[in-house]
C-alpha cells in the first residue's frame, strides 16, 4: 500500500490547479482539482491521501461491500443539509463575465437547475437578479454568488458543501461550461454542481463503481440509497454516468429523504 505521504506528494505534483481569482469578493487562492470538480486547499490534500487510502484498504478487506448510493455528508451520525425552510439565495454575478451571451448562459443554466431541484425536494433557492450588477456585491450578501472564472482546464465547473466558510461559497463557471462541443449539458452541470451545495457528494467515490474514480477526501458520508451509476451526482466513464446529469429515481428518493417532497405538494389547513 503506498504511504500517504507519498500520496499526498503525487497529488501536489499531478492535480491540475486551478486558480481562483475574485479580489473583489476577497478570493484569490489556488485550488487542486480531484476528481473532476472538488477543489482542495493545500491543507486538505492530506486527509483527501488520507481517505483514498482507507477506502482502498476497505475494499482489499472486502471487495464485495454493499454498493450503496445518493450521498450524504455526516456529522455527528447526523446528515448535513440546509435547514428546514432556508430558502438559498443567489446572484449571477455580471461583473465577473466577459460578455452577455456567458452571463445569460448561466443565468439560464440555473434557473432550469432551480427549479428542477425545487421539483424534487423540499429546497428553495432565490435568483436575486437585483444584486448580479452590484458592484459592490460583499460574501454573504447572498447564499453565495455563481462566479465566471477564465481557465479551468478540464474542470467546467465547481461548487461547495453546506458547511463550508464563506468565501468557499461559490458556485464557479470555467472555460469549459462554455464550450458547446462538451460532453455535457449546461443545464445538467448546474444541476450537478447545485447537488453539491445541498449536500450531496459523487456517487461514483464508493469503492465499488466499476471505474477508476479516486474517492473524495471528507470525512464521513451517509448512503441514502443503493448505488445508482446513473445518478445526476456520477461522472461519465465507461457505461456509467450520464451527460445530461438527470435525476434518476434514486436520486428523487435520497433527496426526498433529507429534504422533505418539493413544497408545491403541500398546503396548509386553515
Ligand atoms: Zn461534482
Amino acid at each position: 500500500m503506498i504511504p500517504t505521504s507519498e500520496l499526498v506528494e503525487r497529488i501536489r505534483a499531478e492535480a491540475p490547479r486551478v486558480p481562483l481569482i475574485c479580489e473583489r469578493l476577497g478570493i484569490d487562492t489556488e485550488r487542486l482539482v480531484v476528481e473532476g470538480d472538488v477543489g482542495l486547499t493545500e491543507q486538505n490534500v492530506l486527509s483527501y491521501a488520507a481517505r483514498r487510502i482507507e477506502i482502498a484498504e476497505a475494499l482489499q478487506a472486502d471487495p464485495d461491500a454493499e454498493k450503496q448510493g445518493l450521498l450524504g455528508i455526516e456529522r455527528d451520525g447526523r446528515t448535513l443539509r440546509w435547514r428546514p425552510g432556508k430558502t438559498l439565495t443567489y446572484v449571477v454575478w455580471r461583473p465577473s463575465f466577459p460578455n452577455d451571451q456567458e452571463y445569460r448562459a448561466v443565468v439560464d443554466g440555473m434557473a432550469s437547475a432551480v427549479s428542477d431541484w425545487q421539483s424534487i425536494c423540499g429546497i428553495r433557492f432565490e435568483h436575486v437578479a437585483a444584486k448580479d450588477t452590484d458592484e459592490g456585491l460583499k460574501l454573504g450578501d447572498v447564499t453565495f454568488p455563481v462566479l465566471r472564472q477564465a481557465g479551468g482546464g478540464t474542470t467546467v465547473a465547481m461548487a461547495f458543501f453546506p458547511d463550508e466558510p464563506l468565501d468557499r461559497r461559490v458556485v464557479w463557471a470555467f472555460d469549459g461550461f462554455f464550450d458547446t462541443d462538451g460532453p455535457f449539458s449546461p443545464v445538467g452541470v448546474m444541476r450537478h454542481e447545485l447537488g453539491h451545495t445541498l449536500g450531496f457528494r459523487h456517487e461514483h467515490i464508493r469503492p465499488e463503481t466499476p471505474e477508476d474514480f479516486a474517492p473524495e477526501n471528507m470525512d464521513h458520508v451517509i448512503e441514502l440509497t443503493g448505488y445508482d451509476p446513473r445518478s445526476v451526482m456520477h461522472y461519465l466513464g465507461r457505461n456509467v454516468g450520464d451527460p445530461q446529469l438527470r435525476f434518476t429515481e434514486s436520486d428523487r428518493i435520497g433527496a426526498r429523504l433529507v429534504y422533505g417532497g418539493p413544497d408545491a405538494e403541500f398546503s396548509y389547513a386553515d
